[in-house]
């Protein structure tokens, strides 16, 4: 058994060599942020029936609507305050090395430009939560605006041009991943050389088929996830760790080896 210090530094030797990198993320990254996971201990599935998350259920039912606007601007999920990490940090710094080919995200949090990812680099797959969209007219209303409706006591915030019913812009069970984002992602994991998958339990597809793709290329996968994931037999490198601590380390120790070269 080797120690987390040898993980580590075998992980950081694989960033150093590799030139095209592709970081998958999902919820696990962002619980350092404050922002709760679905299936981890203080998840979201605890408190909400994953039911409620499916895009029939929010067209037909004005309850599930309501708890959705609630959960948004008071509940668990307002990310309008939230801040990176530093697993997020590490990862933008990875573009400053010039090793970076995309980060491919399940998020809807945007934490990873917050943090310096460069907007054109980042494949958001469930879409993101900064923004509702009319789904009558297609107008977009940033979440900080709904807020502030949802503060002065409304049900239910309606577009302000055709009063047509606002959905938050994340993907919803049962809705398409936006298509042109998805391709991107499979093309750019399938010519990675490394791909490094932070905080998914990797059990949600097609997101999950990312990192196969970067597999089924050739690419070394490193996974770093508290528990086990999905493609725990595939993974090069297997890191059972928090991903704001490990993440920095092996990212300060491949600058330190490309230094020293
Ligand atoms: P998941 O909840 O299925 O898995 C998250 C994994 O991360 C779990 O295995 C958990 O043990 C692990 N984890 C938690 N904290 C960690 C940490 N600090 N370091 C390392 N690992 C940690 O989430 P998923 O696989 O991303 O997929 C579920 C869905 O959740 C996605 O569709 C995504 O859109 C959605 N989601 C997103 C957010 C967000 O944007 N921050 C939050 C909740 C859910
Ligand atoms: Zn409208």
């Amino acid at each position: 058994m080797e120690s987390m210090q040898q993980y580590i530094e075998q992980a950081a030797e694989l960033v150093s060599t590799a030139e095209r990198i592709i970081v998958f993320t999902g919820a696990g990254v962002s619980t350092e942020s404050g922002i709760p996971d679905f299936r981890g201990p203080d998840g979201i599935w605890r408190k909400y029936d994953p039911e409620d998350f499916t895009i029939d259920k929010f067209l037909s039912d004005s309850k599930v609507r309501k708890m959705h606007w609630d959960f948004l601007t008071t509940g668990g999920l307002n990310l309008t305050q939230a801040q990176p990490n530093p697993a997020h940090y590490a990862v933008a710094e990875l573009e400053k090395m010039g090793k970076l080919y995309g980060v491919v995200t399940q998020n809807v949090d945007g934490l990873h430009q917050k943090a310096g990812v460069s907007e054109n680099m980042v494949f958001q797959l469930h879409g993101d939560l900064s923004h509702a969209k009319c789904l009558s007219c297609t107008k977009r209303y940033p979440m900080e605006e709904i807020i502030e409706w949802m503060k002065k006591d409304i049900d239910e915030p309606k577009c302000g041009e055709c009063s047509g019913m606002l959905k938050p812009d994340a993907v919803f069970f049962g809705e398409q991943l936006p298509w042109g984002v998805l391709m991107e992602s499979e093309k750019r994991s399938r010519s990675c050389d490394l791909c490094i998958v932070l905080g998914s339990s990797l059990v949600v597809y097609p997101a999950a088929l990312i990192p196969r793709y970067a597999h089924q290329g050739g690419a070394k996968l490193i996974i770093i996830n508290m528990g086990p994931t999905e493609l725990d037999r595939m993974a090069d490198i297997r890191i059972d760790a928090k991903a704001g601590e490990v993440t920095p380390k092996i990212i300060e120790m491949a600058k330190a080896k490309m230094r020293a070269r």
